[in-house]
């Protein structure tokens, strides 16, 4: 057995065979400290091993397992150098492709011998085609080994490969089966039984190795291990709510009425607030104008005008004679930020201050002084906000811009430096990225939500075209076109490949490529691979227009204003999701200027993906964009995925499994004297995120 002795829920994954600190380091990037962790870290989705598939019968991108017997294979160098080998069985034939490959593996390809292949079929010409697809040689006459069961998919990270999670997954449930880990039930079985919930050691197993015949209850979410992973996952977070509403009871803030100073603000604007943004700034003031603090998401579409809602609520709190302070993700943002609030605030004599981790320690400390004084002042800045030596007085009111950029801790510790006796901040978070419906009715009902629904008048909508990516030629020069006419260009192209040093090789390639055949054009390159400072100096020189053409992968995704960018082309459009196709083409538009986006995509296109594209081309709307999302998703496809920015769920789906809400409450409020220990134990299961983690951790290195 690869373990050693006395293992229980919390040791640390050290201790398993195969786990020393550099694997120890990847791990934790996936939240798995411990043996609990690994079992808690659940599929995404399943593949489907058990029966082979006739070459004959294989359908365009379905996942298949196909085998056959190896009848060709050839190295070819047209183009990109790759290897391809030719598999057939009594049906057909098939081609498997590789663009990296080794002498080795080459040589091991022997002619006549049987070959078992799985991955995801591509039509090219009239032939199936599997690109860098699992495979096993066989000899002339062997079988392969049969699955059983369904084979998991897991979220990874860099370093860390199915075959590996998977094998450590199972040492784990080895460790559960000769029951070395005890207490890992943590439901009372009053619960148990009045909610039909089967016991935890079963699920975990049937979750990580379903049999083949659970496939169509998965599929239909009926799977009683399933909904009892997902029930225990939406009571903890009930749970943990209800906990944080108790604990927030005790806190007061400043009561903040309205004044002058709003009307000096909202005057002083070359423009007038529209329905929505007056509609918006009303409810944010009834919440100030109490003592129980505010804590409201303003969500609106990217470009409907959030900042300016922001301004007029800190011309509310400085005029009561309180502090407000702005935080945004990157430097950029926050420069810019500081930069708009400026503009509107230094005609009334008020004081905008920038705090970011770029300025020097004199100009640090002079930011501090002033922000531990009792004067009234806008503060503007990135997580340097909360720095150590930040301290704040009168602190009134907080705002969060793309919130769902922040851990939870970070704008905790935000909020902790508002703090003084039982006093905190009023906190208003923004974003772009709508919350389901769903999820607003259940989890956040603690949460008020304003919403911006419509755009400022005059606001020209972004032409999106679907075009193949066998036009690039044409687009390049419809590049040429737009820089000569005086605009600036995105071109992004995200990532098929998992690693960022295959993305940062593809990006820059893209990049050389169009700087070769647009010689005029300066053109930048920003990937993740970059630096924080070299990728603020990249994307600083294209705010300036020093750089025309800039291509990126899909970190420039954040609210940046580039007014004169009026073109952007998102290549393998179709393998990003819907929302961040949408949150990545409100990058242009935002000038007087016509705008378009092109979305490149590759042939073939399954249907799925054809509806998806076609919703982007057709709707410029964000929460009709978020909801056909959702729905396009079919029940089977995700057990459980990031659903919105601010909660991750392991399992639980709250379109899908909507139904269980009531029975949760139900159950949370039996539990209401669940002991402490054991609340917490749910917590950290399915709660705890891996920077809370990592943070706990660091502080107990520390104490
Ligand atoms: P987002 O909600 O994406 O953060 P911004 O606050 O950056 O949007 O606003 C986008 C642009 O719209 C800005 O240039 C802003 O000045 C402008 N804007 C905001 N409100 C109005 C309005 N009522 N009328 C005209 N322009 C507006
Ligand atoms: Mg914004």
């Amino acid at each position: 057995m690869p373990y050693k002795p006395n293992f229980n829920l919390d040791s640390s994954v050290l201790g398993l065979t195969g786990v020393g600190p550099t694997t120890e380091r990847k791990l934790q990037q996936l939240g798995i400290y411990s043996i609990g962790d690994l079992l808690f870290h659940l599929p995404v989705r399943y593949q489907n091993r058990t029966q082979t598939t006739r070459i004959g019968q294989l359908q365009e991108g379905r996942e298949a397992l196909i085998e056959g017997l190896i009848e060709s294979k050839n190295i070819s160098f047209g183009g990109r150098r790759s290897l391809t080998c030719r598999l057939s069985d009594t049906s057909g034939t098939a081609q498997l492709r590789f663009f990296h490959f080794s002498k080795q593996q080459f040589e091991a390809l022997k002619l006549g011998y049987k070959l078992q292949c799985f991955g995801t079929p591509r039509k090219r010409k009239n032939n199936f085609e599997f690109i860098h697809p699992e495979y096993k040689i066989g000899t002339a006459f062997s079988a392969f080994p049969k699955v059983e069961t369904l084979t998991p998919v897991y979220p990874l990270t860099e370093g860390i490969h199915q075959r590996k999670i998977s094998g450590l997954i199972s040492a784990a449930l080895n460790l559960l089966a000769n029951s070395k880990l005890e207490s890992i039930e943590l439901l009372p079985t009053s619960i148990r039984e009045s909610f039909k919930l089967t016991n935890i050691v079963d699920s975990l197993r049937v979750i990580h190795s379903p049999p083949r015949k659970a496939t169509s209850d998965i599929d239909q979410f009926i799977l009683p291990h399933l909904r009892r992973l997902a029930f225990e996952e939406l009571l903890t977070q009930k749970i943990y709510l209800n906990q944080e509403r108790k604990n927030n009871s005790c806190w007061h803030a400043y009561r903040i009425p309205n004044t002058k100073l709003k009307e000096d603000f909202l005057g002083q604007l070359k423009f007038s607030l529209t329905t929505d943004q007056l509609k918006v700034v009303s409810e944010i003031e009834h919440d100030l104008d109490h003592v129980t603090p505010m804590n409201r998401l303003l969500q609106g579409d990217v470009g409907s005008g959030k900042t300016v809602v922001a301004g007029s609520i800190c011309a509310s709190v400085i005029g009561n004679g309180y502090k407000a302070a702005l935080m945004a993700p990157t430097e950029l943002l926050a420069e810019q930020h500081h930069k708009t609030l400026s503009t509107w605030f230094n005609p009334l004599k008020i004081d905008t201050l920038l705090l970011t981790g770029k300025l020097n320690s004199t100009e640090k400390k002079a930011i501090y002084k002033k922000i531990n004084s009792d004067r009234p002042l806008i503060l503007v800045g990135t997580h340097a906000l909360f720095q150590k030596q930040a301290k704040f007085k009168r602190l009134g009111l907080i705002i969060i811009d793309e919130q769902h950029r922040f851990g939870v801790e970070q704008r905790e510790a935000l909020l902790n430096k508002s703090r003084s006796g039982n006093l905190h901040a009023h906190q208003l978070l923004m974003t772009a990225t709508p919350i389901p419906r769903t999820l607003a009715m259940t989890a956040y009902s603690q949460l008020d939500i304003s919403t911006l629904r419509h755009l400022p008048k005059g606001r020209k909508r972004v032409a999106t075209h679907v075009i193949a990516d066998t036009r690039r030629d044409k687009i390049v020069r419809r590049i040429g076109d737009v820089f000569r006419g005086g605009s600036q260009i995105y071109w992004v192209c995200p990532l098929i490949e998992k690693s960022k040093k295959l993305e940062k090789e593809a990006a820059k390639s893209i990049a050389d490529k169009l700087s070769e055949v647009l010689p005029e054009m300066n053109v930048g390159l920003i990937h993740g691979k970059l630096s924080e400072q070299e990728k603020y100096d990249v994307m600083e020189s294209f705010v300036n227009s020093r750089i025309n053409l800039l291509v990126a992968t899909t970190v420039i995704e954040v609210g940046v204003d580039v007014p004169d960018a009026t073109l952007i082309v998102i290549e393998n459009a179709e393998h990003l999701g819907l929302s961040q196709l949408h949150q990545l083409r409100g990058r242009v538009g935002r000038g007087d200027k016509e705008a378009n986006c092109i979305l490149l995509y590759q042939n073939p296109l399954s249907e799925i993906a054809k509806e998806r594209l076609e919703i982007i081309r057709s709707t410029n709307d964000g929460f009709k964009i978020a909801e056909l999302d959702l729905k396009l998703r079919g029940p089977g496809e995700f057990l459980g995925k990031r659903q919105s920015g601010i909660i991750q769920f392991k399992i639980a789906n709250l379109t899908r499994d909507s139904h269980l809400i009531p029975e949760v409450n139900d159950a949370a409020s039996q539990l209401r004297g669940l002991p402490e220990p054991t609340k917490e134990l749910l917590i950290n299961r399915w709660m705890m995120m891996s920077h809370l983690k990592s943070l706990s951790q660091k502080s107990n290195e520390t104490d």
